[in-house]
């Protein structure tokens, strides 16, 4: 399938100069959408997954779609603030702005096996927070999987040599 055919790409947003990768038209056709996340999960049969996590909002439709098709649990990541237990926090600067994960002190075992998944891999700053996180509390972070991956931002650089997974690159 060819996934490009089915995102949008909105210029100047959020903010002039920004080239928008809308998922939205992706997640509505429920063919294309479906094929996305078999796709993943076949990409990634070979490794041991315990868990995956997902930073709100778009690593949500991907992360937990995927968790569900390998049977695996689901983990969120959350902006500063919205989750309710105890949690570990961190601060990271984005292709737009600035903002606060967290992620709950219990929600990884020690040593569990945790996939990250999102929307879109940009400059990486998300997942290195996401991959922060998810090693405080005591997991092993074992690869990243990505819809879309804009490799002129050279996001994997910053993810520490992690196996890094995306169905579309621009
Ligand atoms: P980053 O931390 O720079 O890798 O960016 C992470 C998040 O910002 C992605 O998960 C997207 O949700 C969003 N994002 C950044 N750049 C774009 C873009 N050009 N189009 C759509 N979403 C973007």
């Amino acid at each position: 399938m060819n996934y490009k055919d089915y995102i949008r790409v909105i210029e100047d947003f959020p903010q002039p100069g920004i080239r928008f990768k809308d998922i939205t038209t992706l997640l509505g056709d429920g063919q294309a959408y479906r094929a996305a996340i078999e796709e993943m999960k076949a990409a990634l049969k070979d490794k041991q997954i315990d868990l995956i996590a997902g930073p709100e909002a778009r690593g949500f439709v991907i992360g937990a779609p995927l968790a569900l098709a390998l049977g695996v649990g689901f983990v969120p990541i959350r902006k500063s603030g919205k989750l309710p237990g105890e949690t570990v926090e961190a601060s990271y600067d984005l292709e737009y702005g600035k903002d606060k994960l967290a992620i709950h002190k219990d929600a990884i075992a020690p040593g569990q096996r945790v996939l990250i998944a999102d929307d879109l891999l940009a400059t990486g700053g998300t997942i290195a927070t996401t991959m922060d996180l998810i090693r405080q509390v005591g997991g092993e972070v074992v690869g990243a999987s990505f819809l879309i991956e804009l490799t002129y931002l050279n996001g994997r650089e910053k993810l520490d040599g992690t196996d890094v997974f995306s169905l579309i690159q621009y």
